[in-house]
């Protein structure tokens, strides 16, 4: 009985009829998530500026569950276009996943940030984000349920040592993901953030210029107070998947770390 409890549990499709729209879904946690929803009975819509990568995440779901669509997250009409096409494709919009984001140069200095890379950053991570809500919220208005979702990181909690832009960026999400909380409750839309420390994906590896894989990993549990286990791309897409599922039904204007205790871990003494 257990067991077959068990069982049910583990084939159970959390996202059965819903649709998703995944920005920065070709690679890295978007595309990690766009599998798993997919898993979970979801069609999911990746959007993304990788189109080789993005058309072939699509073609390797042989039951045609991810599709792809260009979208530049800095440009409105792609990102109108990418929730239209989701809707008029699977007939609604259920969960919109603001996750597209870049680190930009890797300065740490004020003096010698370049202030248009600074805004170039702002501009994908957090006006990006707020577009992909706020053209999805037209639609999730008027059908009075949804679900946004914004990938910020462990920078929008702590200081990480990241250049001021990206840390700027995902603090701006967590409150825009606030202040959608409260506006967008009435219609029965939830909106919530995601904080992972740092994981092994094509963004960590180019800003650091690790192209070994291992290597990376070890740099990340060098810093982690979690030992013994190593956070993966599929460790955010589960944290997607709850906060999306009607499991999380109550739960509205929550920044989730998903960091094994990072951001609150000031041992600064041993
Ligand atoms: P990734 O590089 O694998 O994925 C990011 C995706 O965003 C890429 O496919 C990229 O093409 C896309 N993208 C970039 N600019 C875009 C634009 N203008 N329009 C549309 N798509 C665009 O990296 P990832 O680590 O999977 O990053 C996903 C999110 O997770 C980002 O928001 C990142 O800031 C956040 N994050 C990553 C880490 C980490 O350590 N990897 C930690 C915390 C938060």
């Amino acid at each position: 009985m257990v067991g077959s409890i068990h069982q049910s549990l583990l084939v159970a499709k959390r996202l059965q009829g819903k649709v998703a729209l995944i920005t920065g879904g070709a690679s890295g946690i978007g595309a990690s998530t766009a599998r798993l929803f997919a898993k979970h009975g979801a069609k999911v819509l990746t959007a993304d500026v990788q189109d080789e990568l993005g058309h072939s995440l699509s073609k390797m779901n042989s039951d045609e569950s991810i599709s792809y669509v260009h979208c530049d997250v800095t440009s409105e009409s792609d990102v109108k276009n990418a929730v239209d096409l989701a809707v008029s494709r699977y007939g609604k919009l259920d969960i919109m996943f603001n996750n597209a984001g870049i680190l930009g140069n890797i300065e740490t200095r004020a003096v010698a940030t370049d202030t248009d890379n600074f805004k170039r950053v702002l501009d994908v991570n957090l006006v990006g984000g707020f577009l992909g809500a706020k053209h999805a919220a037209r639609v999730m208005i008027p059908a009075k349920k949804g679900c946004i979702l914004f990938t910020a990181s462990v920078a929008s909690l702590v200081c990480v040592g990241v250049p001021h832009a990206y840390t700027t960026s995902k603090h701006g999400l967590v409150g825009l993901a606030k202040s959608l909380a409260v506006e967008l409750g009435e219609y029965g839309i939830r909106v919530n953030s995601i904080s992972p420390h740092a994981v092994v994906t094509p963004l960590f590896q180019k800003s650091l210029g690790i192209s070994d894989k291992g290597k990376g990993e070890e740099m990340i549990s060098a810093t982690a107070v979690l030992k013994g286990t190593i956070l993966e791309a599929q460790d955010i897409a589960q944290a997607a998947l709850f906060l999306a599922s009607d499991e999380a039904k109550y739960l509205s204007g929550v920044n989730l770390p998903v960091d094994g205790g990072y951001s609150f871990n000031n041992q600064t003494w041993k």
